[in-house]
Order: C-alpha cells, then sequence, then structure tokens
C-alpha cells in the first residue's frame, strides 16, 4: 500500500531523527522499527474465524470459532492484524500506560494492514470511531490510544473519523466472565453523544486490541440502537 506521509511528521522527523521503537537503534526517516524488530513481530496469517479473528492453529482453511457459532454479535465482524505477543504487546502497552504518543506511528500502520483484507476494500463512506475512554481514565492516560490511531490511519487513507460515543462509567475488563455476564457487565458503559448523528452510517470502530471483543459488540450494540447501518471492528492486535 502506499501511503502518503503527512508534511508535519515529515518535517519532525528532520528535526528528530527517527529511532527504532522497539531498540532505540537509528532509523531511515519514515521507517518506525529495524529490520530485526521486524522480524520479531507476529501477524495474524493463516486460518481465523472470520467474525472474531481468532487464530486456528493447524485448521487448514478458516470457520467459525465455537464462540461466534453459538452466539450472535451485534458487529459484522472485528479484524486484527497482529498476534498480541512479544514486542507488540511491548509496544502496545507503552503507547497506552507509558503515554509514548510516538508509537500510534508503527501501531497505526500495522493497523492500516488491516484494509488489505476484501472486506474492507469499498470503505470510501466509512466513518472510523475510535472506542471512547471514560473522562477519568483519559486524564490518567493523557489520550485515547483508540482515538489516535484513528485519527493516523484517517490522515494516512483520507477517511473520515467521526467521535459518536461517549463512555458513561469505566468497566474493569473480567477476562474470565463469559460472554453474557461481561455484556452485562458492560450494559450502559457507552452511548451517543448528545449531537451524534449515526443514522444510516456505516462505522469502522478502531481499537488496539481485542481480547474477548465484547467492548467493540458493546459499541456496535449502541450505534445500530441508533440507527447506524452496519458496524465493523478494526484492531491492531487480537489478544
Ligand atoms: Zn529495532
Ligand atoms: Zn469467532
Amino acid at each position: 500500500m502506499s501511503l502518503l506521509r503527512p508534511p508535519l511528521t515529515a518535517l519532525v522527523d528532520l528535526v528528530y531523527p527517527p529511532h527504532c521503537a522497539g531498540c532505540g537503534v537509528r532509523q531511515p526517516v519514515g521507517q518506525w522499527l529495524c529490520a530485526t524488530c521486524e522480524s520479531r513481530v507476529r501477524r495474524l496469517h493463516g486460518p481465523k474465524c472470520p467474525i472474531c479473528s481468532r487464530p486456528f492453529g493447524g485448521a487448514l482453511e478458516a470457520f467459525l470459532c465455537p464462540n461466534c457459532r453459538n452466539e450472535a454479535l451485534h458487529l459484522d465482524f472485528a479484524l486484527s492484524v497482529m498476534r498480541s505477543d512479544g514486542l507488540v504487546r511491548e509496544l502496545i502497552h507503552r503507547f497506552k500506560y507509558g503515554r509514548e504518543f510516538h508509537l500510534r506511528r508503527v501501531l497505526g500502520d500495522w493497523l492500516a494492514e488491516a484494509f488489505s483484507d476484501q472486506r474492507l476494500a469499498a470503505t470510501a463512506d466509512v466513518c472510523l470511531a475510535p472506542v471512547p475512554l471514560h473522562p477519568a481514565r483519559l486524564r490518567e492516560r493523557r489520550f485515547n490510544q483508540s482515538e489516535a490511531l484513528a485519527c493516523w490511519i484517517g490522515r494516512r487513507l483520507g477517511l473520515r473519523v467521526e467521535r459518536p460515543l461517549r463512555r458513561r462509567r469505566h468497566t474493569v475488563t473480567q477476562t474470565h466472565f463469559d460472554r453474557r455476564q461481561r455484556m452485562r457487565n458492560l450494559r450502559g458503559a457507552f452511548a451517543l453523544r448528545h449531537n451524534a448523528d449515526v443514522n444510516d452510517k456505516s462505522f469502522l470502530l478502531v481499537d488496539d486490541v481485542l481480547t474477548t471483543g465484547s467492548t467493540l459488540d458493546e459499541c456496535a450494540r449502541v450505534l445500530l440502537e441508533g440507527g447506524a447501518c452496519s458496524v465493523r471492528a478494526i484492531t491492531v492486535a487480537r489478544g
């Protein structure tokens, strides 16, 4: 994919020459990772569930995973690019909790690879929508990682970014819950913003990691209830 670099970023790179986000070695302008670090990350190649991107070790072709077979989602599907382990997990952690805003570039470029999937080929009328962060969490982290990623790929790929959702309460991830319990736990966590116009729009939710998919699905539920015509999701990694 050929991507235009925003001029301001190019200028900043001249003043502060880029270093590898993984090991800190000096890098040519426009490259966020050195070849060694790039070779350490794992993409989600191979068969995976077409709905939730869960990889199938050893399977010859993709089929619906047991979760998606048993429970209908509000999301059409969620597409993840990387496996959430090793350097990928480390970079996401530093981005979210270490306030390393510059990592939106390497993570955002990985996220943009999601668009090589045929199902995202016609995206001209799609709106990117970040998963909102609770205001208290936002003060703590300084920025919303989902929004930073959405803005990065929005600029690079010329896609609209909208913020139709707000977070009413913060929920702790409870991975040991089953799906039904998680959905109950998330009920009321998100709402449409006061002036949000979602009617007849197609949304592509953006997030850093998909673990259980419940948060993204709850966002999709709220958007569909508000009149959106379809909701899909992309994430950098799959936990
Ligand atoms: Zn490196
Ligand atoms: Zn699945």
